[in-house]
């Protein structure tokens, strides 16, 4: 397929992609290939923590780029020092491994209860993970994930993930056995369609794994940094996990990613764990400037603030159009559309003229919203009133 000048069927077709190109990206908007404007409210997958191309970003990368790209992980460097040092003091989790993505973070948690298992509980490996969950796309995120479909690809299967039901502690304790080391869970199913764990739930699984000397595994990669409104979705509950993955908005927007344990639960021996860009300096020295800005209690109140105004907003649109409700938690929220429409709204947006609107249907009756934690009022104002006119059209 040919778009003007570029030719993408070199690409490999592993999702289906539409027909533009995207050439470049400032705050919440990104242009395609023939200048024409996105408002967009998916930024990378709830990726993008300060919007296309922020300043601090483009600063740390510049400034590292001149000092240091690549020691190799062997060694220290100053900017993944610096970073392990602030993640560790904002979370109360002792020891951090800097990885390149949500799935490798998540694959060094399930590592390192495997090796706790076989340190301290005679052996143990299997790790209870949920219905609906989603953990990436490696092997053994795979089977930890609950996602439809994934259960027949790919055979056979990394064994050892139980399932239990979100929400359903009895079923929980339902699949622990002696070989059972760890529970693991996300706060808030994104791609189950943003299905938030009550504080409720989340205290009774952390006082399950006290009294079962089980360890705690929360999947922060889309609810870490910010997205809630709190710098970890955990703080909302008063729950700490012994095990915390991270990824996407540590980032910004590039491959940086973390898995935090404190320290009874950190318990790599050399030589277990490790990878060529694990604590890269130049992707530590974005985590950094992220974190800077994201860790500030006034942006935080901000998130918070915007999170409350856009869930109000969908709940007029929703109200006023006859739709199924909204939910989610800060930034990261979603539309019940109440029927199976979700594909062509996200298509009908993104066509929009003169300026198009990018979303998210990740499931078949419903939109999920992950702008930049900066966006402003008056853009999801703009947001609302264009999704109202694609409902309009629709209906
Ligand atoms: C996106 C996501 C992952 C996977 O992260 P990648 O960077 O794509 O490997 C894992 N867990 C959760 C909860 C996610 O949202």
């Amino acid at each position: 397929m040919k778009l003007d000048q570029y030719e993408v069927d070199a690409l490999m077709e592993v999702t289906a992609r539409p027909p533009l190109v995207f050439v470049e990206g400032r705050g919440s908007w990104i242009v395609d290939h023939r200048g024409k404007r996105y408002l967009d409210f998916v930024q990378g997958w709830a990726v993008n923590a300060l919007g296309h191309c922020p300043p601090e970003i483009a600063q740390a990368l510049a400034r590292q780029s001149q000092r240091l790209i690549n020691p190799s992980p062997a060694y220290f460097n100053a900017p993944a020092v610096e970073l392990a040092g602030k993640l560790a003091r904002l979370s109360g989790l002792e020891r951090v491994f800097l990885a390149s993505s949500g799935a490798e973070a998540n694959e060094g948690a399930i590592k390192l209860a495997r090796k706790w298992g076989e340190l301290k509980r005679g052996g143990a490996y299997e790790i209870v993970t949920f219905e609906g969950a989603f953990h990436g796309r490696t092997l053994a995120t795979m089977a930890a994930s609950g996602k439809a479909g994934w259960d027949k690809l790919f055979e056979p299967k990394v064994p050892g993930f139980p399932k239990a039901r979100f929400e359903d502690i009895a079923s929980v304790e339902a699949v622990i056995t002696d070989k059972t080391v760890a529970v693991m869970l996300e706060p808030v199913q994104g791609e189950a369609g943003v299905v938030p764990a009550s504080a409720t739930f989340l205290k009774a699984v952390r006082e399950l794994c006290d009294r079962r000397g089980l360890l705690l595994i929360l999947d922060e990669v889309q609810t870490g940094v910010g997205r809630t409104g709190r710098m970890f979705a955990f703080q909302h509950a008063g729950v700490r996990p012994d095990v915390m993955t991270l990824g996407k908005g540590i980032g910004g927007g590039v491959p940086l990613a973390a898995l935090l344990a404190s320290g009874r639960a950190s318990c790599f021996a050399h030589g277990d764990q490790g990878g060529t860009y694990c604590g890269n300096p130049l992707m530590a020295a974005v985590g950094n400037a992220v974190i800077d800005v994201v860790s500030q209690p006034d942006f935080l109140a901000e998130v918070t603030a915007k999170g409350d105004y856009l869930a109000q907003r969908l709940r007029e649109l929703s109200a006023r159009r006859g739709l199924a409700g909204e939910h989610g938690s800060g930034l990261l929220r979603a539309l019940d559309l109440g029927r199976p429409i979700a594909a062509q709204v996200v298509d009908a947006a993104r066509a929009l003229e003169p300026e198009g609107l990018l979303l998210n249907a990740p499931r078949p009756s419903l939109l999920r919203f992950m702008p930049a934690l900066n966006v402003t009022r008056e853009e999801i104002d703009r947001m609302v009133a264009q999704l109202d006119g694609v409902l309009e059209s629709l209906a």
